[in-house]
């Protein structure tokens, strides 16, 4: 188990590209850290130069207290798994495991202990004198996992280790990934571009773009309260409603239509002088509703929307709709779709967020998350 502290990082590519920007991080041990954003903005590049295989440009690194900006791979005390696992294929199961060990010169039994015991946290005893290709894909990614557990490093570093899986072993290995980081109390840091593993595996996302950090907190609080309109559309499918309007006492103005955003909402915006001014308006697919319980306590910030589609899901109804010009989307219970042309719903006025135009960045209390 291991601190990382990663401390103004910054990495320009030989051919100029600056990949990373500014970057700073505490993570606390055993904790099970997520980077999350799209393909192209730095989430490798990171991982790598705390791996040691790609060389920091400038900042510092601590694994454990100790300064490792410029220590081999092998002297970090982490493991690291891809997403392509390369095993050896001529190697079984067991030596697959063991070959890292071997080749550090451990002791017989220490290796033989350490492979017995990773084999049977990971699920993997009936099929050690398997090779590679007889083994399933998670099967295989277990493995992987394997080889990176018997090495008992301080901090595992996990590059996309899903996204060879098909969706539905992608489901049960992140369910897996779950239960060994709890097993093993060792500090995570996985890399993905896909929102659902951030938000069920990480205690922590860390949101990039373009090389720069753009938000650090639980899912919880990304999902409840993100920073910018980029990270309120990035994480949480289907993405946040968005609304362009004027705000002008009380009310968010759009078209012909009027919602009253509630008082927190109204204090902030009067404080920061959005009166009268153009802002973005959010709000999450799960807190519009249209059953009339909620239609009448929330009145006030009702609103009539044309009906475009519902999308049955299994488990919820996606109800697809405009409202003045505007794209909104609504999470229902999975049987109830909405047959009518048109129909009216509301926003919970607590749940809705503000956006400046300009910076795109939330608009929040300095003691707001
Ligand atoms: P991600 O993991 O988020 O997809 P990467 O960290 O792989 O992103 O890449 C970040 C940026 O750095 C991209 O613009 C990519 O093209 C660039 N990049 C990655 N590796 C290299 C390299 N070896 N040389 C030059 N540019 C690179």
């Amino acid at each position: 188990m291991a601190d990382v502290i990663l401390k103004n990082i910054n990495k320009i590519y030989p051919n100029g590209v600056q990949a990373v920007f500014d970057f700073n991080l505490d993570i606390k041990h055993g904790e099970f850290i997520v980077f999350a954003g799209p393909s192209g903005c730095g989430k490798s590049t990171t991982l790598r130069m705390v791996a040691g295989l790609e060389e920091i440009s400038s900042g510092e690194l601590y694994i454990d207290g100790k300064e490792c900006s410029t220590l081999s791979p092998k002297d970090r005390d982490i493991a690291m798994v891809f997403q392509n696992y390369a095993l050896y294929a001529h190697m079984t199961v067991y030596h697959n495991m063991a070959f890292s060990l071997v080749l550090r010169k451990e002791k017989a039994e220490i290796i033989h202990e350490r492979v017995m015991e990773a084999a049977k946290i990971l699920g993997l005893v009936p099929y050690l004198n398997r090779k590679p290709k007889q083994l399933s894909g998670g099967q295989r990614q277990r493995v992987a996992l394997g080889r990176a557990i018997v090495r008992n490093p301080k901090v595992f570093l996990l590059d996309e280790p899903l996204s060879n899986l098909d969706a539905k072993l992608r489901g049960v290995m992140r369910k897996e990934l779950s239960t060994l980081h709890s097993k093993l109390g060792t500090t995570f840091i996985y890399v993905t571009h896909d929102q659902i593993e951030a938000l069920t595996l990480a205690d922590r996302i860390v949101v990039m773009k373009d090389g720069y950090i753009q938000q650090v907190a639980t899912p919880k609080d990304i999902f409840d309260y993100p920073d910018n309109i980029f990270v309120a559309t990035f994480i949480g499918t289907p993405p946040m409603n968005l609304y362009e309007g004027v705000y002008e006492e009380g009310y968010f103005v759009t078209g012909n239509s009027k919602i009253y955003v509630g008082e927190d909402n109204i204090k902030l915006l009067d404080q920061y002088g959005y009166n009268g001014k153009t802002v973005i308006m959010a709000s999450r697919p799960e807190y519009v509703y249209v059953d009339d319980a909620h239609l009448a306590e929330y009145e006030k910030s009702s609103f009539t929307f044309d009906v475009d589609y519902s999308e049955l899901l299994g488990s919820h109804t996606l109800v697809y709709g405009e409202f003045e010009g505007h794209r909104v989307i609504i999470k229902r219970p999975f049987d109830q779709t909405i047959k009518t042309k048109t129909a009216k719903a509301a926003f919970d006025p607590a749940k809705l967020l503000f956006f400046d135009k300009e910076t795109t960045n939330r608009i929040k209390d300095g003691s707001d998350k």
